[in-house]
């Protein structure tokens, strides 16, 4: 009796961290998905992935040294090539991307 409880809970605890593990993977998986151009929000803040491509006469306040990385909404260091930003959640856009939320570090 005493060996199939200990079993039962030998297989529990083994699903509980098989469970865990697969959970980890999927979290960094969408932890590390970058934003795309076309995305709902993207769209509506204007993003870019590189500043230079940003339409001028739409946003002429908008100038190519004003990136993802000196703004002070990036998430990042100042080497990391994608990071987290307050405006796309858990989605990763470009250090030298730029949106119209761009705030001076
Ligand atoms: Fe880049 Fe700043 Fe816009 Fe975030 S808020 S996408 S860091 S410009």
């Amino acid at each position: 009796m005493m060996n199939a409880i200990s079993s039962n809970r030998r297989v529990f605890m083994l699903r509980v961290a098989a469970a865990g593990t697969v959970l980890g993977a999927a979290t960094g998986a969408r932890a590390q998905a970058k934003v795309d151009e076309a995305d709902e929000t993207a769209v509506a803040l204007g993003y870019k992935h590189d500043t230079t491509k940003v339409d001028a006469k739409k946003y002429p306040a908008h100038s190519a040294e004003q990136k993802c990385h000196n703004c002070q909404f990036w998430q990042g260091s100042q080497t990391d090539a994608w990071a987290g930003c307050a405006m796309f959640g858990r989605k990763q856009i470009a250090t030298n991307g730029w949106c119209t939320a761009w705030r001076k570090v």
